[in-house]
């Protein structure tokens, strides 16, 4: 008899989401004329840029010629990506890693949950409240996050809450802690971290030999120039910090799937006879055994992003997103209410007005306002009381939908 992996079993079924797609369902029978715009999205909908779509269209014609035909590749990704990162994403930054310290994936999802797999099931684990869920979910479904609790808590998972009167940096733990997950720009906040800020939580991690699990997948929607787009930026990093990037929302590739993990070869954990052991020739282990390879036409998409078009198109892109946030956020202000975000991310949080809940404020929206939002609980206890907003949207829809949220709230 095969037995399942219980913890799994312990997950709600993707309640926020199914949730959310009922409630919606439900507008849409009762209220069939009704034009609903989705401000919730979490995905781009602009077209991938010229530039990647060129690549990978010669991509593709190079597996139509035996000559140029590519099969397997190599787990960690093409030398032609890795070389391109470590000059446009870290030199170009002063941050010199090495080639075989670049791991290329498909997408941030998948090393940010996959990398638990070389860490022990008992090691204490750290979020940022709210948070991506799938850093928790990752950890519930190999027993590590322990059991849920009341308010939706996992009593294995150290919390630290983010509210507007630390402004949505997170509190260093008091104890010390295995592993902590860090993302920055943040979903769902839209929250960055100074160089100074981020330092603490290195020199929290060296103290603590404690691992960070920083997740940058929205760097390149960072707009004032003091903010840190890696955590290699800040000394001592690469002693303790592993990093997830992706192409998904940098260059509109979440249907492509591309992404890389950065493991410094300095980085270590230890056994539990007290041998440290180097992460990276772990992570190539694991990766050498259960993977084999991002596909060869999305790197050479990829590889296209950091040419000078490629350049253009991307920064093209992500200005159309951060002029919706802009537009959106003045609109939700100007009426009172509470919008954080916005500037560095593509992500608003909005304070729910009159002590609503994340629930009640999204009913309002979208039977007022016809608008879709994203419940802030769904990110965890401290997303009570917020709704998240996106930027991704089509302008003319994200304008149309402010001005209803203005007109009706
Ligand atoms: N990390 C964060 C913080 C995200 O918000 C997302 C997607 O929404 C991801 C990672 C997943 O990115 P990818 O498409 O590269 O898997």
């Amino acid at each position: 008899m095969a037995l399942v992996n219980e913890h799994l079993l312990k997950l709600p079924d993707n309640y926020l989401f199914t949730d959310l797609a009922k409630k919606v369902n439900t507008f849409k029978v009762t209220h069939p004329k009704a034009d609903v715009i989705n401000l919730g999205i979490g995905d781009v909908t602009r077209p991938i840029p010229q530039a990647c779509l060129n690549a990978m269209h010669k991509a593709l014609e190079d597996q139509a010629k035996a000559e140029t035909f590519h099969g397997y590749g190599p787990e960690q990704g093409y030398s032609f990506l890795i070389d391109a990162i470590l000059k446009h994403d870290y030199a170009s930054r002063g941050i010199s890693l090495e080639h075989s310290e670049i791991f290329i994936n498909d997408g941030a999802k998948t090393d940010s949950g996959n990398f638990g797999d070389i860490l022990r099931h008992d090691n204490s684990i750290g979020v940022t409240d709210p948070i991506y869920p799938a850093y928790i979910d990752s950890n519930v479904s190999c027993g590590r996050a322990g059991t849920l609790g009341e308010g939706y808590r996992w009593s294995n998972v150290i919390y630290m809450p983010c509210s507007p009167e630390n402004n949505f940096i997170p509190p260093i733990p008091e104890q010390r802690v295995d592993i902590v997950y860090l993302c920055f720009p943040n979903n769902p906040t839209g929250t960055v971290l100074t160089k100074a800020e981020l330092k603490k939580w290195v020199n929290y991690a060296i103290e603590n030999d404690t691992l960070i699990l920083f997740d940058a997948a929205y760097e390149a929607y960072i707009r004032q120039p003091d903010i840190p787009h890696s955590i290699y930026e800040i000394k001592g990093a690469k002693k303790v910090a592993i990093e997830f990037r992706s192409y998904s929302k940098t260059a509109g590739f979440t249907g492509i799937r591309c992404g890389y993990t950065v493991v410094p070869k300095e980085v270590t954990a230890s056994t539990l006879m007290g041998e440290r052991i180097s992460l990276n020739k772990l992570w190539l282990k694991r990766q050498t055994t259960k993977f084999n390879g991002a596909s060869y036409i999305a790197q050479r998409g990829a590889e296209a992003v950091y040419s000078p078009e490629g350049k253009e198109q991307v920064k093209a892109m992500i200005d159309y997103y951060m002029e919706n946030a802009s537009i959106m956020k003045k609109g939700l202000t100007s009426i009172g209410l509470r919008a954080y975000g916005g500037e560095n991310a593509p992500y608003l949080w909005v304070k729910a007005p009159k002590g609503m809940t994340s629930w009640g404020f999204f009913d309002k929206l979208l039977y007022e306002a016809q608008v879709v939002s994203t419940p802030g609980i769904g990110f965890g206890p401290s997303g009570e009381g917020y709704i998240r907003l996106t930027a991704f949207g089509d302008r003319d829809r994200c304008k149309e939908g402010i001005q209803r949220i203005c007109q009706n709230i």
